[in-house]
């Protein structure tokens, strides 16, 4: 057993505990605060937190940080879409993933809701310890495209099932409304309830997809007239368009869901999906600014993701929970609408929730996983610290994470050679 002191314990199920303590064992908290232990470790200044549940990731478009600037949603899409298919092999991809979860474990980031298409994220997943579910992504905007779609994911599940954990696992990602059509979000659908995994979907993210979804219009609806495929469009919200197929549930994970109308609420409160916001990448792509307060006043399930590097850029929880405060005390022009304990909250145990990890990870709670992060508050720009809470998420930043540790283990990784092919691939992906 090894007992890890700070001057702050912030177990987030409860309130912080000044010069408090952990004990770990086996990889798991076993009683906090601790009780005897021989092994101690002082973390003087510090403050000791449960590690950050990104709900919302792209590990392998890592590499793509800083490629795609300054395009329209639907110019970055199609350029994403084409290097990544024409530019980039498995390798590539693979050393991409890598990066990403080297940026997320320095970031403090234990757990993620990682959207993969590849599957090599869910190779580096296992290879740094990373915790949450790795959702296969699946595309395919003709109904024609449907069967096989389908077929393609089943082979893919089968594939990563064997390497499952109670904490480590597969789920399903029908992409967004337009690029998948509605028979494939049914197929997929019926075969996650089938096989018990759980779904996540790109929704209600940008105004093309609305005018998408709604009448037929926009950039979107453009590209699928190019390719021939015929446009059906649904007259309504893409959260209701989504509910009118089955898949909004307890199982499913929103992403964005900034472009909602008031009836899409009652969905929301009667339906119980859970939700992440990703401020950072909506406000960089113009997308808007998602109706947090009121989707918390629904009380389902909401987390914070950063989205991809490729539209972000950094991976700092500090800095995302800050976005997400700043941006809805800006919309409402009130004080109330977002408050530091909350925003802490969405980055650990309200993401675990919405991964439906909550009763093994996401607080410092006896029998949970020892998945925690050691924050330095001595910075002068953290000083003095009145409350931690508020404090690490108005003050801090990654710079400020001294240690992570995953199942009670310090880690400590050599990136060197990584970013070092990274680099390579880059000065390739330059050329083209
Ligand atoms: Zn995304």
């Amino acid at each position: 057993m090894t007992i890890y002191e700070a001057d702050w314990i912030c177990p987030v199920s409860s309130p912080p505990i000044r010069n408090g303590s952990i004990a770990v064992d086996n990889g798991k908290i076993v009683s906090c605060p601790a009780v005897e232990g021989r092994n101690v470790r002082t973390f003087r200044g510090c403050a000791i937190i449960p590690g950050f549940v990104n709900a919302h990731s792209h590990l392998e478009l890592t590499i793509l940080r800083g490629f795609l600037e300054d395009l329209r949603f639907s110019e970055w899409i199609p350029k994403l879409t084409h290097v990544k298919y024409q530019h980039l092999g498995r390798d590539e991809m693979l050393a991409s993933a890598r990066l990403g979860c080297v940026e997320m474990i320095r970031a403090g980031v234990t757990c993620l809701g990682e959207v993969m298409d590849l599957g090599t994220a869910w190779q580096a997943m296992r290879e740094f310890g990373l915790q949450g579910i790795a959702f296969q992504e699946v595309f395919g905007p003709a109904e024609t495209q449907a069967d096989q779609a389908l077929a393609d994911l089943k082979k893919k599940i089968d594939t990563y099932r064997p390497a499952q954990t109670d904490t480590l696992r597969v789920g399903v990602s029908p992409h967004a409304p337009y690029t998948v059509s509605a028979k494939l979000f049914c197929l997929v659908n019926r075969f996650a309830n089938a096989e018990n995994l759980r779904m996540t979907t790109h929704i209600a993210e940008s105004e093309d997809e609305g005018m998408f979804v709604r009448w037929g219009t926009g950039a979107f609806a453009e590209r699928w007239t190019e390719r021939g495929i015929p446009l059906l469009p649904a007259g309504c919200s893409p959260l209701a368009f989504i509910d009118g197929l089955g898949l909004v549930r307890p199982e499913m994970l929103l992403v964005h869901a900034i472009d909602l109308e008031d009836s899409d609420f009652e969905i929301l409160r009667s339906k119980r999906p859970a939700f992440v916001h990703c401020p950072k990448s909506n406000a960089k792509f113009a997308h808007g600014v998602a109706r947090v307060p009121e989707i918390c006043d629904t009380g389902i399930a909401i987390g914070l993701g950063t989205d991809s590097v490729a539209s972000n850029n950094v991976v700092d929880t500090f800095e995302e929970m800050r976005a997400a405060i700043f941006q809805q005390r800006a919309r409402r022009q009130s004080i109330d609408a977002l408050d530091a304990q909350s925003a802490f909250r969405m980055a650990t145990l309200g993401g675990a929730e919405c991964l439906g990890l909550s009763q093994f990870l996401g607080s410092l709670d006896t029998g949970k996983r020892a998945d925690f992060v050691v924050v330095d508050l001595t910075d002068p720009a953290v000083q003095p610290v009145y409350d931690p809470i508020a404090a690490m998420v108005y003050s801090a930043s990654r710079h400020n994470i001294r240690a992570t540790f995953i199942g009670g283990q310090e880690t400590n990784v050599d990136y060197r050679d990584l970013v070092r092919e990274c680099a390579a691939i880059a000065e390739q992906l330059r050329r083209k």
